[in-house]
């Protein structure tokens, strides 16, 4: 926070607080931006240099602008996605959060029962970022029951075309984005004027139901009677999805299961599409699917098919690693050291492991540090906790050659998102980069050069390749 704006006396303050320490801290207008570095200093240097750098940035779901001009866009649609589920977890439950997601109820109404649990949840990442959204974007420094409707105001008289351009290109210096449009079942090619397209094959690879087996069929127009039909079926969305642009495959079935994905003859696996195709074994509901896989001999068969078309086709695949979206969820299914035996059998494939693998960053540091085929994505940490990214980026770029990291994607639905994500992640990347020049470790110019290369270059060299 700047000195400039504390409304009184730092110590005076501090020393006003002995005796409320239990109190939350409640109604404290507070800028969430870091200090900035000063101008004239290396880290305000490398930052001004840094934000000239067009971001390539790895991995976003961001709705058409077409669909999001078209919705009723409000303070409450924007912290929807990630900052809810810090809220959530802070204890907004049953009616509150009910009213909360109530779009006809008043905006007053709604902030009223957000508002006790938003103050012991504003400060974490997801916090931060939406905070910095509503500032910069929306210039309220201050989210409050006296803000609330001047915001949603201003949120709405920019939700028009041309939003993206502003937000995307002029805002955040975004060159382009990978695009994970998991809400499409079938391909649909991007707007090419902000995205490149990575393509899910996770309902092909672990299908649970005949009615699931039927969904395919009707998508692909293939018949699904064997192992065989199934992957033809996954063949021709594969091809669907190159037709329609798709630069690298995704998977997040780390959400669904745990990612060792053994090698499983042909026989065992017909044997379990049989089963699957009579619905012949019982499915466990909700959470207890993600441990039990009645077909996991299936699964683990057709994600090696899958990683052999990425193989054949030489594209790339991201994996969901580590920490899951939503509230629960078993963190020790998302290991990245699940998938060694696939780093070892497709040498010729490139891995870009998702979200630094949080909090398993050291194994993922030593993935990528030995195995060539093996990259370190920063894409949704810098929210998740700015001093965890730059701890692991200091430890990264000291155990893993500079040219298998990416240093940062947006990961969100809302481009406002994105933006105060790209203003984190580059803040980090200066910070980090001059503590290493002051450290010794590199020169100013090799840090720009690492900045440029995390931020830009390497991510291009993976994701840019169907771009003119
Ligand atoms: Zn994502």
């Amino acid at each position: 926070m700047p000195l400039n704006r504390l409304p009184f006396d730092r110590r005076s303050f501090l020393g006003s607080l002995s005796g409320i320490a239990a109190a939350p801290a409640a109604a404290m207008p507070a800028s969430p931006q870091p200090t900035p570095p000063q101008s004239g200093s290396l880290e305000g240097d490398l930052l001004a240099a840094i934000n000239k750098i067009p971001l390539v940035n790895t991995h976003e779901h961001i709705i058409p602008e077409e669909e999001r001009v078209s919705l009723n866009v409000d303070f409450f649609t924007l912290a929807g996605h990630y900052a809810i589920n810090d809220v959530i977890s802070a204890g907004l439950a049953g009616d509150e959060l009910r009213l909360v997601r109530d779009e006809s109820a008043s905006a007053r109404a709604r902030w009223a029962a957000f508002e006790p649990h938003w103050n012991n949840a504003r400060f974490t990442g997801y916090g931060q970022a939406l905070r910095i959204a509503i500032e910069d974007i929306y210039g309220a420094a201050e989210i409050s029951g006296q803000t609330i409707d001047g915001i949603n105001d201003r949120i709405r008289a920019a939700n028009k075309p041309g939003l993206y351009e502003d937000v995307l290109r002029k805002r955040s210096n975004i060159a382009y984005s990978v695009l994970d449009d998991y809400w499409n079942a079938a391909p649909v090619k991007p707007d090419p004027r902000f995205f490149v397209y990575a393509r899910k094959f996770d309902r092909f690879v672990a299908p649970q139901s005949a009615a699931n087996i039927r969904e395919l069929e009707k998508l692909t127009d293939v018949s699904i009677a064997s192992l065989r039909g199934l992957k033809q079926a996954m063949e021709r969305s594969f091809e669907q999805s190159l037709e329609a642009g798709m630069v690298n495959v995704k998977s997040t079935l780390a959400y669904s299961r745990e990612i060792h994905y053994s090698e499983v003859s042909e026989s065992r696996a017909e044997l379990e599409v049989q089963m699957l195709l009579k619905d012949g074994r019982h499915v466990p509901e909700g959470f207890r699917n993600r441990v039990e896989r009645p077909y996991r001999a299936m699964e683990d068969h057709m994600f090696h098919h899958l990683i052999q078309l990425a193989d054949a086709h030489k594209i790339p695949v991201q994996i969901h690693t580590g920490l899951h979206a939503g509230n629960g969820n078993f963190i020790e299914n998302s290991k990245p050291t699940h998938l060694t035996n696939l780093f070892f059998l497709y040498p010729n494939v490139k891995f870009d492991l998702f979200h630094i693998s949080y909090p398993y960053q050291g194994e993922l540091s030593v993935l990528a540090k030995t195995f060539p085929n093996v990259y370190v994505d920063f894409c949704w940490a810098h929210i998740i906790s700015g001093s965890l990214s730059r701890r692991a980026m200091h430890e990264m770029l000291e155990t893993v050659p500079a040219n298998k990291i990416f240093g940062y994607g947006g990961d969100y639905r809302y481009p406002e998102l994105s933006y105060a994500h790209a203003k984190m992640a580059r803040r980090n990347v200066a910070r980090v980069m001059a503590e290493k020049v002051e450290e010794g470790f590199c020169t100013d110019e090799e840090a720009l050069r690492i900045a440029e290369m995390i931020l830009h270059g390497n991510p291009d060299a993976m994701f840019g390749w169907r771009r003119g």
